[in-house]
């Protein structure tokens, strides 16, 4: 029987399963068949964007599964993210549009700011995964746009269906890669609360007063990259390849004996159970279904702590100079 996933009520009132299937490197060829057979499992939140280049096949693997009367449209969650090339008014709004028709629901349920930087527009024919950041000859950087958070935060809150916007196509609305001070910024002027915040969290890089900050905000976190070096070795990441992966560590691998888990199941529960939301990813099936089954059991306060104690303030997803987000 599918696992059925508990969920977390955003500051919008809309609810957000705290296990979701994250797309990121997901090839277009197998998408469709693996956001499908994700569904199957029990999955009902997937976590795409823009850059990942593959929301129309993901969309695709929902529709099957709705043909086939295994969910409605309302019990899946889906988000997706507005690029760095977007960030303009009219941009912003074009492009949620396109995503939106790529996914062809109807309708996103979360859209996030993916970047706090805003890059010169590049018509999206010529945006081609993975170069993203640069030219597609992935020569150089694509140059900065002035263009103010606050812009594209508007742009965004243009886009949420309300009573007075019936024909918004996006349920709530946040932020991803924000650091305080552009919190509180957004804050200051937001007319439409932030429902998430999604940033790099794993036990290499903790983030805590990070995720404070947005509890006492009304913020929900969710995490990304939760196996910390592992996503990145897809990348041939120099300091992934060296560094101890998480499933290793003494921490991590004594917890996951003692209680009959996975060293994976390990690591999203430590998150889980702190009121984070993840979005693993998998390509394999049999790692999707482990990852969705694993907010069933409990660490104890030690435990987390233990886990916790592995942080070194490591960041693996940080863009190319001269984009410094994270100075
Ligand atoms: P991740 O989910 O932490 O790790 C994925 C890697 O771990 C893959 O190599 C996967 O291999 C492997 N894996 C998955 N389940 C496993 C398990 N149970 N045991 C052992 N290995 C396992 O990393 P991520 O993809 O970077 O992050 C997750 C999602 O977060 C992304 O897909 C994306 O949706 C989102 N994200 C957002 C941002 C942002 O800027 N907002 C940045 C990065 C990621 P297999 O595929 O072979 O199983």
């Amino acid at each position: 029987m599918a696992v059925k996933t508990p969920t977390v009520k955003l500051a919008s009132g809309y609810e957000m399963p705290i296990v979701g299937f994250g797309i990121w490197k997901v090839p277009q060829e197998t998408c469709a068949d693996q956001v499908y057979n994700a569904i199957k499992l029990g999955y009902r939140h997937i976590d795409g964007a823009w850059d990942y280049g593959n929301s129309a096949e993901a969309g695709q693997g929902v529709r099957r599964a709705i043909e086939e009367g295994i969910v409605k449209r309302e019990d899946v969650f889906i988000t997706s993210k507005l690029w760095n090339n977007y960030h303009a008014r009219d941009r912003a709004h074009e492009m949620a549009k396109l995503e939106n028709e790529a996914w062809g629901l109807g309708y996103l349920d979360l859209f996030l700011i993916h970047f706090p930087v805003s890059q010169e527009f590049i018509p999206y024919e010529q945006l081609r995964y993975p170069a993203f950041w640069s030219d597609k000859e992935q020569t150089k950087v694509t140059p900065f746009k002035q263009v103010p958070i606050q812009e594209t935060w508007k742009a965004i809150e243009e886009l949420v269906q309300t009573k007075e916007n019936p024909n918004g196509f996006v349920k709530s609305i946040g932020v991803s890669n924000f650091q305080a001070q552009l919190i509180y910024d957004v804050l200051s002027y937001a007319k439409i609360h932030p429902s998430v915040l999604q940033i790099e969290h794993h036990p290499y890089l903790t983030q805590p007063d990070l995720i404070a900050l947005a509890r006492e905000n009304n913020i929900t976190v969710t995490g990304y990259s939760t196996f910390g070096p592992q996503s990145f070795l897809e990348m041939d990441h120099a300091v992934a390849k060296t560094i101890k992966p998480l499933f290793e560590t003494d921490a991590v691998k004594s917890v996951a004996t003692k209680h009959g888990k996975s060293p994976g199941q390990v690591l999203l529960r430590w998150c889980t159970q702190r009121g984070i939301i993840v979005i693993p990813k998998s390509n394999s099936v049999e790692r999707l279904k482990q990852n969705l089954e694993s907010s069933t059991f409990d660490l104890s306060e030690d435990e987390i702590k233990q886990i916790s104690a592995l942080n070194v303030n490591l960041r693996f997803n940080n863009p190319p100079a001269p984009i410094r987000i994270f100075a």
